[in-house]
């Protein structure tokens, strides 16, 4: 856990550029976004993937979608649409250890939108 990014950044060691924080959830930019408005949206607490959920994480889940919401809200996108995306093992792309759900947005018309290869 020490070594993973997500929770440097969670813990202030390691720069981002956060949009929100609440005692739960950290948002922050993408370092190399996929969309015009490409959002991490991360729980404090270390859990590697979905895959990896116990029962006990399910109120936090939840309350992780509810702040998605809040964020898209927030950043004026819930009107116009976003996706929601979670990588989930290597064969799913992901290449961060600690769970993180994307949040993408902001573009144009839909074939900005339909890239091949983005989520
Ligand atoms: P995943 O492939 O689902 O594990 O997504 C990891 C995401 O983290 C990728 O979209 C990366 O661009 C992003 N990322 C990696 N390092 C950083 C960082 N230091 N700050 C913000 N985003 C990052
Ligand atoms: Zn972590």
């Amino acid at each position: 856990m020490s070594d993973c990014l997500f929770c440097k950044i969670i813990n202030k060691k390691v720069p981002a550029d956060i949009i929100y924080e609440d005692d739960k959830f950290i948002g922050f930019k993408d370092i190399n976004p996929k969309a015009p408005l490409h959002l991490l949206i991360v729980p404090k607490k270390h859990i590697p993937s979905i895959d990896h959920l116990e029962l006990q994480d399910k109120e936090l889940i939840g309350e992780l979608f509810l702040t998605a919401q809040k964020i898209a809200r927030a950043k004026g996108v819930a009107k116009t649409g976003y996706k929601l995306v979670f990588n989930v093992g290597r064969g799913g792309g992901q290449v961060i250890d600690h769970l993180h759900l994307h949040l993408l947005a902001g573009w144009k018309d839909e074939k900005e939108r339909d890239v091949p290869g983005m989520p």
